[in-house]
């Protein structure tokens, strides 16, 4: 044990600090940035199957809207708190920022297990949260979306039960939906089909041939499930998966489209024939061309940097990499493509679907999927061009420099952070 930090609120402080110091921006802007402008915290009883009540607490955090609505999912997790979802509240405006979509940064989540929880339970206990933070979410205030443990159908009720409150259905209050009723083609796979563009781009920058290139994941969600797919089919050879449970390794290639049979069949990973069976900090320490985290926070802590033996780390998961962690792997040459730019694909598409809601019109996938291909390379190349012409950043901070830039622009020209501002120029920062 190194004794290190394990505040994810804290470490996005940090991130932010660093970029604001970076850009040489007035210290009123990290004021701003490094608290959530607004905090909702909610007791939310819920009728059991049995006849019992119990009472779960839950959070809406909105971190900034000065570029747009807030934006960002609902977690429906045993560890969710506080801190928690303000970090990833932080994360979600800096990553709409990073991509440059029109919305600010908010998260939601809901202390809970939804495995203890039936189907009944679990679509009361959707609709009571969103009663609850109803007064502050709207298609124009805030708009959430799906997370860990929360999918298509929990957002249904969302939406519906929002819908019932307002007395007019508000598709565009919550994205993530079922096609039926709003949702956009393409959105499921959104995060991981993002993460791919990155990695692509990635590989062509350091030569990396993505057909036959050794790659990792961990966890084996939506976004990892759909990320080690596509690669797949992209000849890309996944050597390792791992979910809560285990990992499994096979320096010839798995079949991810098998592994996901396997998993519906057993509820694991592990346990897969032709593989060999490795624990869930093993994993992260395969020889691999790139090692894709693709689950929690707090995953790839200083411990396991000192052992990482990737050339290349992509974040698809939120903050799975630690503050100290970063440092090592930074000091060990190991380039780390941030979750801010990384994941970015899941909200992009979020935004399409909002868009598609406000139209009343709806796109092909491809088009959906090439407009993410375009918002994907666009910002990666611009997160890399400037980390190329720095040289003493790293790419996350690169990416944070950029971010929140944008955002400390759109609080200037709102008159939320004064127009006599110290070093001005930092406004008019030239980005490549
Ligand atoms: N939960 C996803 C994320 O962390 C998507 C958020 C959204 O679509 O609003 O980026």
């Amino acid at each position: 044990m190194t004794g290190e930090n394990l505040n994810v609120f804290e470490s996005a402080q940090a991130q932010v600090k660093m970029a604001v110091d970076k850009l040489g921006l007035n210290l009123t802007v990290y004021d701003f940035l490094k608290d959530p402008m607004r905090e909702m915290t909610v007791s939310v009883p819920l009728k059991m199957d049995d006849g019992s009540t119990r009472v779960f607490r839950g959070y809406r955090v909105q971190h900034n809207d000065a570029v747009g609505p807030a934006k960002g999912g609902i977690r429906f997790h045993h560890d969710v708190s506080l801190d928690e979802v303000r970090a990833l509240a932080m994360w979600m405006t800096f990553k709409c920022a990073v991509v440059g979509i029109p919305y600010g940064g908010a998260k939601g989540g809901v202390i809970c297990n939804p495995e203890d929880l039936s189907h009944t339970e679990l679509e009361r206990l959707s609709r009571a949260y969103i009663q609850a933070i109803s007064p502050i979410i709207g298609p124009e205030k805030d708009i959430p979306a799906p997370d860990v443990n929360t999918n298509a159908q929990i957002m249904s009720w969302m939406m519906d039960e929002f819908s019932h409150i307002k007395q007019y259905n508000a598709f565009g209050v919550i994205t993530g939906k079922p096609l039926i009723i709003g949702g956009s083609l393409g959105r499921t796979e959104a995060t991981a089909r993002g993460c791919v563009f990155v990695i692509e781009e990635i590989a062509k920058k350091r030569n990396i041939n993505l057909e036959g290139a050794k790659v990792v994941v961990q966890g084996f969600g939506n976004v990892g499930s759909f990320l080690a797919k596509i690669l797949y089919d992209k000849k890309a050879t996944i050597i390792g998966i791992s979910d809560v449970k285990g990992g499994i390794f096979n320096p010839k290639g798995l079949n991810p489209y098998k592994v996901s049979e396997h998993l519906a069949a057993t509820g694991s990973v592990i346990n897969y024939s032709g593989a060999k069976a490795v624990t869930n900090q093993e994993i992260l320490e395969l020889p691999c061309d790139f090692l894709v985290p693709a689950a929690l926070e707090n995953q790839i802590t200083a411990e396991i940097a000192n052992k990482v033996k990737a050339k290349i780390i992509v974040e698809a998961a939120n903050g799975p990499t630690t503050a100290e962690a970063d440092k090592i792997l930074e000091k060990r040459n190991i380039l780390v493509v941030p979750d801010i730019l990384a994941n970015a694909g899941g909200v992009t598409v979020s935004y399409f679907e909002w868009v598609q809601n406000n139209m009343g019109f709806y796109w092909s996938e491809n088009e959906v999927n090439s407009r993410l291909g375009q918002q994907m390379v666009q910002a990666f190349q611009r997160v890399y061009d400037l980390f190329q012409a720095r040289k003493d950043v790293s790419m996350r901070v690169t990416a944070y420099m950029l971010a929140v830039d944008r955002v400390a622009e759109a609080m200037k020209v709102r008159g939320w952070i004064g127009s006599k501002v110290e070093k001005d120029q930092a406004y008019t920062y030239k980005l490549a």
